[in-house]
């Protein structure tokens, strides 16, 4: 009678708790029981094993096997836990030694021939791994990820097999698998995104300006205009404008994907998402949620861009809360007796018509919608909504001779440089994008010169600007002084900040 014992994470939103699997071959009627585990997991996951032992050339343990996942209360997914309890079995049966002197993390799935298949969320799995100080067994396609965690020590294998050489002693049994990652490193290296340049949008100066502002202070952004002005190319381009991402915004970013139903593409590693979700989006798959509490896609655009097309198109559920996380960077998602705190500190671009046909106030084909059409498509928008939107701007369609003139010069490389100038004078000197500025914040560093203070009171008498239209309005100003190198705000920031403000009504 033997008990041996190996480690494994589960997963829990950004959380990895630790599991220990420990398996017990006991004397009796022949029989492996997994207990904490769901019950159809368990099924799949004991023929895996089973088959994978037997076709690694070890006898499977006759007589009563118990194999336990602790602590049980833990939810458990996936096949992650098939290469643990394999060892453990090996382990309990002597088959194996564990050589190491700590027992060390498992991750895998075992294929019936005892191939190991990679496993969703490892980097993750990987980065508290490697904060603990434990050794990590991966499989050898999931080594990359694992390897952005920085960990000094993660393995991969191809096999079942090569996992018991190398846990019986043969260190060279990775050796081959590391060399594989190490190729697949070097494409890890931050790659540019291939949303393409500011520059390729002809015209609309006046949108690329707004753009720029969002970009320096995090400031979401509505877009009017007609089908056709080029709303989504411009929203396209908002990535290539923002600073780059730091290392461990990067690895936040990543671990994000990383437990998403999609899983994360090393090809995106450093690069700011852009998501871009249908309007027809249920508000599970853009807040989160759903029977496995899920990341939806304001979670996927944490440190990057949510772009919402169509806005008045979307359920108007989903509008509502997506005033939450706008609000506080941040979503709970609660399923049962299940908890769920996710990180949504994205950057909204929204997009519409300006009526139902798309045409008001177009000047080349009229607008067949009636007054009342044009407000029920508005009123969809709630005005708390447009509320926390701090910049409104008309896009309207640029004329065809206007895009037969030659580009201009490059301006994107001179935008970005300005926008990152911005970014790094405000996170000197309140550690946070204006756009995050809470009261005390707006006080301490939105001082403005006496006439701009009296251009804002001005502008918020006469436009019965709310506490919130007043607030936005000075960190809209920040954003512009900051851009322009400005201790202290001045008119010119106030009217151009004032002129970026709704121009719909809000219903
Ligand atoms: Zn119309």
């Amino acid at each position: 009678m033997s008990v041996a014992q190996v480690l494994s994470r589960a997963q829990l939103g950004l959380a990895a708790p630790l599991v220990q699997i420990e398996a017990h071959l006991g004397s009796g009627l022949p029989g492996f029981s997994i207990v904490g585990l769901p019950a159809p997991v368990v099924r799949e996951s004991r023929e895996r094993v089973r088959s994978a032992i037997l076709n690694s050339g070890y006898d499977f343990p006759p007589g009563r096997i118990t194999v336990n996942l602790a602590p049980v209360e833990l939810s458990k997914e996936g096949g992650r836990y098939d290469l643990p309890v394999a060892l453990a079995l090996l382990c309990a049966s002597g088959q194996l030694k564990l050589r190491c002197a700590a027992p060390p993390e498992c991750y895998g799935e075992l294929g019936l021939g005892g191939e190991l298949r990679p496993v969703r969320g490892l980097l993750l799995a990987a980065i508290h791994a490697a904060r603990a100080g434990h050794e990590l067994l991966v499989p050898a396609s999931d080594l990359a990820e694992a390897r952005l965690a920085r960990h000094p020590n993660a393995h991969g294998f191809g096999t079942l097999r090569e996992v018991c050489g190398f846990i019986g002693g043969d260190r060279s049994a990775a050796v081959a698998s590391s060399a594989d990652a190490t190729a697949g490193e070097v494409a890890l290296r931050a790659t540019p995104g291939n949303e393409g340049s500011l520059d390729e949008v002809r015209g609309q100066w006046r949108a690329k300006r707004a753009l720029t502002i969002a970009a320096a202070g995090g400031h979401s952004l509505l877009m009017i205009g007609p089908p056709g002005s080029g709303k989504t190319m411009l929203a396209t381009r908002l990535p290539a404008l923002l600073p780059a991402l730091t290392e461990a915004e990067a690895i936040e970013v990543a671990g994000i994907a990383s437990i998403s139903a999609a899983g994360f593409d090393p090809a995106r590693w450093g690069q700011r998402p852009f998501r871009a979700p249908h309007h027809a989006s249920s508000a599970n798959a853009i807040v989160g949620g759903g029977s496995r509490l899920r990341a939806g896609e304001i979670s996927l655009a944490h440190r990057g861009v949510l772009f919402m097309d169509e806005l008045p198109e979307f359920d108007r559920r989903v509008l509502e809360a997506l005033r939450e996380p706008l609000e506080s960077g941040a979503i709970t998602l609660v399923r049962a007796a299940d908890r769920l705190e996710l990180p949504a500190e994205f950057q909204l671009v929204a997009a519409m018509n300006p009526c139902p046909c798309g045409y008001l106030g177009d000047n080349t084909r009229s607008c067949c919608c009636g007054p009342r059409r044009v407000q029920r498509y508005r009123d969809r928008i709630s005005g708390p909504l447009l509320d926390r939107i701090d910049l409104h701007i008309e896009v309207p369609r640029v004329e065809p001779v206007a895009l037969q003139r030659a580009p201009a010069a490059a301006t994107a490389p001179a935008l970005a440089a300005q926008v990152q100038r911005a970014r790094s004078v405000q996170l000197a000197r309140q550690r946070c994008c204006n756009a995050r500025l809470d009261h005390a914040g707006l006080a301490a560093h939105c001082q403005a010169a006496p006439a701009a203070q009296r251009l804002v009171a001005h502008v918020c008498e006469r436009l019965g600007l709310s506490a919130r239209g007043y607030h936005r309005l000075l960190k809209v100003a920040r954003t512009i002084a900051d851009l322009d190198g400005a201790a202290e705000l001045g008119t010119a920031h106030v009217s151009e900040a004032a002129s970026l403000r709704p121009s719909i009504e809000v219903g």
